[in-house]
Order: structure tokens, then C-alpha cells, then sequence
């Protein structure tokens, strides 16, 4: 594997230059814990979120989605037990003002009070509670109390009853949904890695009791080949099981999936057995009954477990740029031009799938290319870009991991052909233009990670 060189610097200067990722409300100073998707950065977004949706819904028969509200009963936090156990522990320091998550430091130091920064002296530890509050109506006195949704999950459990009878779905299914979520996170460093306001990912798999630790196994399995079907490092990957200490209190087992970003290993998604607390919480809290009747099985009634995969869009979408990023040595000719920054980005993930570029834009080259544009439009983003050499236009367009670049030039005139650079290769393929989409579309398909 070529050294990729990727820091979080690079990635957040990159994310920056060429319109991925911005501070939210920079010119104010910026906003912590949010940030802004520019236009390159949400074609990334949605191209990993409409892969997930794929990959779940399209190809899981037995899986259908839902997009439930932000806004929703409180009541709903108060039997999924956000309300009462959704908290860090925090400390402040009396001298040099920093905060901190107990659960962080050096139980020694936490124990002395001490601050592990400048020594000073530390307050108790405080329970914080992460989730956002608002005032719903008019009157602001605290009876339209309501919440942010701190998970998207809750908006799935709550509709059981309703897809079960809609849709006429019969257990096992599961239910997808990808969505904004929002938790009062007090350390967002690392970027988009930890963030006020991000997006989220997730799918729950509802089952009978008893099948539930055959279908946690299948679930793990799934979700590890979906990230070789992203075409990201798997060298990268690992798995982490929770111990005792880490396991939620409803959870019977639960694995993180983790990838090793620039600042060390850290969790991507997560696979859990949430046993049948879920649904019975709130057939507790709604009074509502909740439990499945097995029509096939002489209407045997229970309350399905539920296997549950969790991942953040907004935080894949980071792994995504880290993982692609690769400074590349491609010349030797002692000057800048010897280093190429590509974005090893899957073909069907890339903002820009193809890139039209005229070799000039005199004696028609310009407009025959803008034809070309016009006609994979249908099928392809694109993007055209006629200023500078092409030598600098590929390299433009390595950097934002436009995976094929087709260069119009004085032979086009002649032959109607183009040739075809592949990014991650750099090979050029002279191409016939009625031919142009089909070789695209097999090169996608066949698409490799080097
Ligand atoms: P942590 O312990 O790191 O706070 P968590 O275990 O509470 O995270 P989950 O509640 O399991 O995380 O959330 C599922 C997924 O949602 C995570 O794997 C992550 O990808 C994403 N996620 C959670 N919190 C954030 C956040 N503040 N910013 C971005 N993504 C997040």
C-alpha cells in the first residue's frame, strides 16, 4: 500500500480549498461543532448516504426506509432513557477554565481533583446531559419543552406499529433511515469526526426472540463487506467488541466497527443487540401495544428484539477523504510538478465522475467538447474545464477525485475518438465518443481500489 500521507491538516485544508467542507458561520468567527458541506462536499454526502440507501433497502428485500421528524413527543426521550441516562460526567478546572470528561482523565488525578492540564484545582464532577433543548409554541415557561433528536433511531421504533401494518411487513425486517441528529457534544475536535449537528445512518433489524444472536452475527457480516464494497483500505478496519463496563444497560452485545484515522483507531459505526427493551419501553410509556403477532405461527405475540446498525454519514464521509487521500511522487523533475494529491474516491462516491476537458479552446475543440458534455449530462456529474494545461487540469481534478478525465483534441476532429484518463493509473485510452458511455459505465462497474 503507497504511503498516503494523510493528516487531519491536509484533509481540513483540502475539505476547505476546493469546497467540501467550511466552518459554519466563518465570517462570524466560525460556529464549534458545526460545519457547512460546500458544493463538492455535498455531492460526497449524498453519494455515501444514496450508497448506504442501496445498499440497505434495494438490496435487502426484507428492509424498507421511513425519514421521521427532528421534533418529537418528549416523551419518546424519557422511555428510550436519553432523558435520564444520555449524559457525560464533566469537570471544570478553577484555574486555567478548560473542561473535561471524567470519564477521561486519570482516575488518580480525578480522584486528587487535580486538573491533568495546568494542576489546578478541579470541581465535582457534574452530570451533563446531552441533548438539546427547545421551547415548542409561543409561551417560553418550559410546558413546550422539547428536544432535538439526540439519534435517528427513536423515529424508527415509534413507526413499528405503523410500517408492520402498512406495509404488511413480516418479522424479520428492518427498518432504514438516514437523518440529522444533534447532541451537545462539549469536545468536537478532529473536524467533522465529532460534531454538534451531523447525520446519521442507521438501520434496525427487528427479529424474533431467539433468532436474535444469529441475526447480530449476520449484521456484522454485512456491514463489514459493505466497506469493502465502498473500496476503502479493510487493512484499516477493525473490530471492537464492548466489554462489560461499555455495554448500554438494555444491550445484550454490541460491536464497533473502527477505522484507523489519522488520529488513531476510532469507531465508525456500530452493530447492537438491543434486546426487546426498545419496543417494550415504549409500549410501557405509550400504553400503545407494540408486540408482533406472528400470523404464521398461530398468532403468536411477542416483542421483537432488535439488531441495530449505526452509522454516521458525516463521519464516513471523513473516512471516505482520509482513506482516498495519496501524495503521490509522479515525476522526477525536481520541481512542485513531481507530486500529484489524488482522491482515491470509489467512482460511483466521486462528486465529479467525469471530467470533459478540450486540449484548446480554439479551431472548435471547445464546442465539440461541450457536445460530449451535453451527452453524458444524462448519466454522469460533470464538469467542464477548459483553462490552464491540461497537465494542471488533471491534477485539479486528482485533487477532488474526479475518477476519468476525456481530453478532446485535434484528432477528435478527424476520428471522432477522445481519449480517457484514468485517475488512479494516470493510463490514457483513446476511446470512439459513441462508445464513450458504455466504457464508462464497465470501468465503474469493475472498478478496483489500488
Ligand atoms: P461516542 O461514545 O463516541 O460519543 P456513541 O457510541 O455514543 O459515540 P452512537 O450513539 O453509537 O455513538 O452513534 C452511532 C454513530 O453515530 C457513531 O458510530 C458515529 O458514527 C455517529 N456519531 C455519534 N455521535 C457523533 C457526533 N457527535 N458527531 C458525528 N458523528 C457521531
Amino acid at each position: 500500500m503507497p504511503e498516503s500521507n494523510a493528516t487531519m491538516d491536509k484533509i481540513v485544508s483540502l475539505a476547505k480549498r476546493r469546497g467540501f467542507v467550511f466552518q459554519s458561520s466563518e465570517i462570524y468567527g466560525g460556529q464549534a461543532g458545526a460545519w457547512d458541506y460546500g458544493p463538492l462536499g455535498v455531492e460526497l454526502k449524498n453519494r455515501i448516504a444514496r450508497f448506504w440507501w442501496k445498499e440497505m433497502t434495494q438490496l435487502h428485500d426484507d428492509i424498507v426506509g421511513i425519514d421521521a421528524a427532528i421534533l418529537m413527543h418528549p416523551r419518546v426521550w424519557e422511555a428510550s432513557g436519553h432523558v435520564e441516562n444520555f449524559t457525560d460526567p464533566l469537570v471544570d478546572c478553577k484555574k486555567c477554565k478548560q473542561r473535561f470528561r471524567a470519564d477521561q482523565i486519570d482516575p488518580e488525578k480525578l480522584a486528587r481533583k487535580e486538573c491533568p492540564d495546568c494542576g489546578g484545582e478541579l470541581t465535582d464532577t457534574r452530570k451533563f446531559n446531552l441533548m438539546f433543548k427547545t421551547n415548542i409554541g409561543p409561551v417560553d415557561d418550559g410546558s413546550g419543552l422539547i428536544y432535538l433528536r439526540p439519534e435517528t433511531a427513536q423515529g424508527i421504533y415509534v413507526n413499528f406499529r405503523n410500517i408492520v401494518q402498512s406495509n404488511r411487513m413480516k418479522i424479520p425486517f428492518g427498518i432504514a433511515q438516514v437523518g440529522k441528529a444533534f447532541r451537545n457534544e462539549i469536545v468536537t475536535k478532529n473536524f467533522i469526526f465529532r460534531t454538534c449537528e451531523f447525520e446519521q445512518m442507521e438501520m434496525q433489524y427487528f427479529v424474533k426472540p431467539g433468532d436474535d444472536e444469529k441475526y447480530f452475527e449476520y449484521w456484522r457480516e454485512q456491514r463489514w463487506a459493505y466497506y469493502a464494497k465502498l473500496g476503502v483500505h479493510m487493512d484499516k478496519l477493525r473490530w471492537h467488541r464492548h466489554g462489560p463496563d461499555e455495554l448500554a444497560h438494555y444491550a445484550k452485545d454490541a460491536y464497533d466497527i473502527e477505522y484507523e484515522f489519522p488520529m488513531g483507531f476510532k469507531e465508525l459505526e456500530g452493530v447492537h443487540n438491543r434486546t426487546n427493551y426498545d419496543l417494550s419501553r415504549h409500549q410501557q410509556f405509550s400504553g400503545k401495544d407494540l408486540q408482533y403477532i406472528d400470523q404464521d405461527n398461530g398468532n403468536e405475540r411477542y416483542i421483537p428484539y432488535i439488531i441495530e446498525t449505526s452509522a454516521g454519514l458525516t463521519r464516513q464521509l471523513l473516512m471516505v477523504l482520509c482513506d482516498a487521500y495519496e501524495e503521490q511522487k509522479v515525476a522526477d523533475k525536481g520541481n512542485d510538478d513531481d507530486f500529484r494529491t489524488v482522491l482515491h474516491i470509489h467512482p460511483s462516491l466521486a462528486p465529479v465522475t467525469v471530467a470533459v476537458l478540450p486540449l484548446m479552446k480554439k479551431d472548435g475543440l471547445a464546442e465539440l467538447a461541450q457536445d460530449i458534455r451535453q451527452e453524458l449530462k444524462e448519466e454522469y456529474s460533470t464538469d467542464y474545464d477548459q483553462s490552464g494545461a491540461i497537465g494542471r487540469r488533471y491534477r485539479r481534478h486528482d485533487e477532488i477525485g474526479t475518477p476519468y478525465c476525456v481530453t478532446i483534441d485535434y484528432q477528435t476532429k478527424e476520428d471522432n475518438t477522445v481519449t480517457v484518463r484514468d485517475r488512479d493509473s494516470m493510463a490514457q485510452d483513446r476511446i470512439h465518443t459513441t462508445a464513450l458511455p458504455e466504457y464508462l459505465r464497465s470501468k465503474i462497474k469493475s472498478y478496483k481500489r489500488v
